[in-house]
């Protein structure tokens, strides 16, 4: 029997926790070299023969994947994406197109597949259509698929039968959603830092990630068992014995930690003099909203919309925006919910669905505000389902990516317009929805006391507020280690923003995820932020940690830390000032 290698690996913790089981190594990179051949019109029908072919072994390859997980009672979800791929394969729009390209243009049929998902692509970048002819994160799916067929290269499975620990070079938010997540222990990947998209949904899952591991990739066969240990961001490949059964137990003592603070999570946090700290959680999924109030949320701090633009057949309708925001409204009122208008482009649309355009720097690019700026119909689509959830509950709306005053009025006019067509359509909305943005771009937080006059609350995005300050790509593995919340430009980028709204009367809350690690909590009460917005984990460790410090305390430590220099040198004062003292809520840290 082959021997299986040792490895030990280290990476980036970004979601606590410990998983120990067999990895499932997925392939996630794309095809990026495939044979480009002019063909005689002799050959055409050959050609066509081929794709059909390929057409047919893909189709037999989902239909065997969902008998196997029928067979194993899992994915009922899982098997409705793969349904969705097989009438991918039989749409015109993008088979049929194919082999009108091997007639017409005479070129083989894996230059015709890319052209034809090139113009499929294409085509959602003319997002002002009504529909979108094929959801692209499935068309891509689909087409690597018939483009692995036709150059004899196997499809490895996305589809888990047991529980396992995903090991990728990198995981899109369509890799992710092509999981069936019931059977996953935790994440590993090459890639990415705290805030990449891998980290953000492990978070919500609940589930241990590591990543940044470079090559975990390659070195981590499939089948080599596993520990990963999302806490200290560490990886053994093959581990002996005992090394399973310490992890073991600290896996144990990991989780009962968890629970008791968790319990405790469900009551409000004052700290020691008295003040309340509201502490809100961040939604991903619509799903997960129940999670997220059982971990203590009083209210939803960033309602991320992005997910109900991925895996579907087309652009979401009024009514499907509708739908998932009154649930969720409804879920969590009397709390208040913030939805996030879309923020489509940059590290969210990466790799499986390729760029919105071929940006060379996308997360500059035409994303967020701007995309919908651009792109009204699509916009107003959802703020017309936004309006009308609001009805059903304690509502907000929040712009992300605003970098002056010019986008900020234009949304509102739109919204404005948005407002009146329901008005005259007669469709009831809360007329005084409180309307906010993101202050995520170093431009906006320079601007916080123009901008505070025109909003009724600032949301704080630390994740890409420090990847702009810093100028680091917040998912870039080489440099991951200089994402430092604690950069004394930061802590000025955040002071003046919360000082601006307060002198101009709105709070400010923050939902990045510097909201979610407690060692940073004394800093931000200190500093003034009023409500803190976390990933449904992190809920119970900040409250436990609001509740450790008094105001006082809070107050002379942001005061002494503005007299640093460095990150690090703030870092170490407060793992003496605060981690020294409350050494039980960092255990797991
Ligand atoms: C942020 O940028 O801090 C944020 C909360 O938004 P996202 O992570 O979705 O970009
Ligand atoms: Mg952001």
């Amino acid at each position: 029997m082959k021997q299986r290698q040792v490895h030990i690996l280290h990476g980036v913790a970004a979601s606590a926790g410990i998983a120990i089981g067999k990895a499932v190594v997925l392939d996630t990179r794309r095809i990026e070299r495939y044979p480009k051949i002019r063909i005689t019109a002799s050959l055409m029908a050959d050609e066509i023969k081929r794709f059909n072919d390929a057409v047919r072994a893909s189709e037999k390859q989902i239909r065997e994947a969902i008998r196997e997980l029928e067979d194993h009672n899992v994915g009922k979800e899982h098997s409705f994406i793969l349904e969705t791929h097989l009438m991918m394969l039989t749409d015109p729009s993008l088979t049929g197109r194919v082999k009108e390209l091997i007639a017409t243009e005479h070129i083989n049929a894996e230059w015709a597949l890319k052209i034809a998902l090139h113009e499929i692509e294409r085509n959602f970048e003319s997002i002002g259509d009504e529909y979108i002819k094929s959801r692209v994160a499935d068309t891509t799916f689909v087409g690597e698929r018939l483009l692995r067929n036709l150059i004899g290269k196997k499809t490895k499975k996305f589809h888990l039968l047991e529980d396992s620990v995903i090991v990728a070079h990198d995981l899109s938010p369509a890799d992710t959603a092509m999981l069936n997540k019931e059977k996953v222990l935790g994440f590993a990947t090459d890639v990415g830092g705290m805030t990449s998209h891998t980290s953000i949904i492990a978070h919500s899952l609940e589930m241990p990630a590591v990543v940044g591991l470079e090559n975990a990739s390659t070195l981590i066969s499939p089948g080599d068992r596993v520990i990963l240990d999302g806490i200290s961001g560490v990886v053994i490949v093959n581990p002996s014995e005992n090394q399973i059964l310490e992890y073991e137990h600290r896996a144990r003592s990991f989780l009962s930690l968890e629970l008791k603070l968790k319990e405790k999570a469900k009551s409000p946090a004052v700290t020691r003099d008295g003040k309340y700290v509201k502490v809100k959680g961040n939604l991903e999924f619509k799903d997960e909203v129940r999670t997220v109030l059982d971990h203590g949320a009083e209210g939803i701090g960033l309602y991320r919309t992005e997910f109900l633009y991925l895996n579907r057949n087309h652009v979401p309708s009024e009514e499907d925006h509708y739908q998932a925001y009154k649930a969720v409204v409804e879920a969590v009122s009397p709390y208040n919910t913030v939805i996030r208008t879309l923020d489509l482009g940059g590290d969210k649309f990466y790799s499986s669905l390729g760029q919105l355009r071929n940006e060379m720097n996308p997360v500059m690019g035409l994303r967020a505000i701007r995309l919908c700026l651009k792109e009204v119909d699509i916009f107003k689509t959802q703020l017309r389902g936004i309006l009308r959830a609001s009805h059903y509950g304690n509502t907000s709306i929040m712009f992300p990516m605003i970098s002056g005053m010019e986008e900020l009025m234009k949304a509102k006019e739109i919204l404005e317009e948005t407002k009146e067509d329901l008005i005259r359509e007669g469709i009831p909305f809360d007329e005084n929805i409180p309307v906010g943005i993101m202050v995520e771009v170093p431009s906006a937080a320079a601007i916080a006391d123009i901008l505070a006059t025109e909003v009724d609350f600032f949301s704080i995005g630390t994740n890409d507020l420090i990847q702009y300050a810093l100028a680091i790509d917040r998912g870039n593995e080489y440099v991951n280690y200089l994402y430092e919340p604690l950069h004394p430009a930061v802590l000025r980028l955040i002071k003046f923003t919360v000082d601006a709204a307060h002198n101009t009367g709105i709070p400010v809350s923050m939902c990045g995820e510097m909201a979610g690690r407690e060692i940073y909590t004394p800093i931000l009460l200190g500093m003034g932020i009023d409500i803190l917005s976390t990933n449904a984990f992190a809920i119970s460790h900040v409250k436990e940690m609001a509740r450790k410090v008094d105001l006082d305390q809070c107050n002379r430590i942001v005061d002494h830390i503005f007299h640093m220099k460095t990150a690090q040198e703030i870092y170490d004062f407060m793992e003496e000032e605060i981690v020294g003292k409350s050494p039980e809520i960092f255990e797991m840290h």
